[in-house]
């Protein structure tokens, strides 16, 4: 592929220079990311895949528990390993691994059951994410927040190495994935210039943008839909007084709708999108735990009241949490931390 001139001068204060180093020879490379994968996640850690493997590495790749069906398409996806289902091919890899590539999560209990025993490898561990806030548990990092997505940092990544010609066809469609999804269609964490410039380039492969949206966004099952109708027409809870709304799910509620993996994905930017509305909720009670999903708009930091409220974590403007409390205590933790956010939540441009 043609060399655009992206600039990367995030790059050049990042350990960059020093994982390139070790790339210079084949080696044992695992690629691991975080745990209820989404299109990013899945998007980076393929792409890394595909291009380490044309620098003929050995790679492997792991996800901590399966991704979504709409994710299923993907280049390089019958190579994912899931740790949940294939433990023990999972665990060989991580013993086998002499570095291991952590991308698109800020910190290792992202992996989930997965997270002790990547914590106690001896291999070299390499960040890449655009989370805030990342661990110091990493061994060299590339962590930058003013981009769309880590598949994005991918992309910066093989061009600052100077092998954006390895950028095929496959490659390009895992990255756009992943900017694709992680900007919700070019409308959120996308105001940079190079976010574009990179997504032009990516054209230039022969991929088709059009034919990729349709696979991500346009294989709903019928359940899916509706109960993205239900949970707005049934379930959402508008609180104007403090700008916010929230939807909460229950296990009865999903099995109504014979709920599968990533079918309550995106249902909460729904409340988000109401004039005004500028905190919005999920919560979402799986089998142990309250799923927790936060977004807000302008410059109320959702990344903050995760941490503190509900020991997640994320960007300023989505995070979440998982937390092993009920669903009806969450939602109080959520209502009771609200007063004192009011006058920050009437105003956040
Ligand atoms: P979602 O609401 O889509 O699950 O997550 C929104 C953002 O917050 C994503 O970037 C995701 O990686 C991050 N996130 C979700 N759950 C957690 C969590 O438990 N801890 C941290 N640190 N980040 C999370
Ligand atoms: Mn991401």
């Amino acid at each position: 592929m043609r060399q655009i001139s992206t600039n990367l001068p995030h790059l050049e204060n990042t350990d960059f220079g020093k994982i390139s180093g070790l790339l210079k020879v084949p080696g044992k490379i695992l690629i691991t990311t975080h745990t209820s994968p989404d299109g990013d996640a899945i998007g980076a850690s393929l792409a890394l895949f595909g291009y380490l493997v044309k620098k003929n590495h050995h790679v492997k790749v792991m996800i901590p528990d399966p991704d979504p069906t709409f994710l299923h398409w993907m280049p390089f996806h019958e190579h994912l390993m899931i740790f949940s289902k294939d433990q023990e091919r999972c665990l060989a890899a991580i013993n086998d691994a002499e570095l291991i590539f952590c991308v698109d999560y800020n910190g290792l209990n992202r992996l989930s059951d997965a997270s002790e025993y990547i914590r106690k490898s001896d291999a070299t561990k390499i960040l890449i994410d655009h989370h805030v806030q990342p661990e110091q548990n990493f061994d060299l990092k590339i962590s930058e927040t003013k981009t769309s997505s880590t598949s994005e940092l991918i992309y910066d990544f093989i061009a600052a190495s100077g092998d954006s010609h390895l950028i095929d066809k496959d490659i390009a469609e895992c990255i756009y994935t992943g900017i694709i999804t992680d900007t919700g269609s070019f409308s959120y964490a996308c105001n940079y210039e190079k976010t574009f410039l990179i997504t032009a380039a990516l054209h230039r492969t022969g991929m088709d943008g059009e034919h990729i949206h349709r696979l991500v966004y346009d294989t709903y099952s019928e359940n899916r839909l509706r109960l993205l109708g239900y949970s707005i027409s049934e379930k959402l809870v508008v609180l104007p007084d403090y700008n916010a709304a929230y939807i909460s799910l229950s296990k009865k509620d999903l099995d109504k709708f014979d709920h599968q993996i990533g079918d309550t994905e995106g249902i909460v930017n729904y409340a988000l999108s109401i004039k005004d509305i500028n905190l919005a909720a999920l919560f979402t009670e799986r089998d142990d735990l309250v799923k927790v999903s936060l977004r807000s708009k302008g410059n109320f930091s959702v990344n903050e009241v995760a941490r503190k409220f509900f020991n997640g974590g994320g960007h300023a403007n989505a995070a979440g949490a998982n937390c092993y409390i009920s669903l009806e205590e969450t939602i109080r933790i959520f209502l009771s931390m609200l007063p004192q956010y009011k006058d920050q939540l009437k105003k956040v441009y």
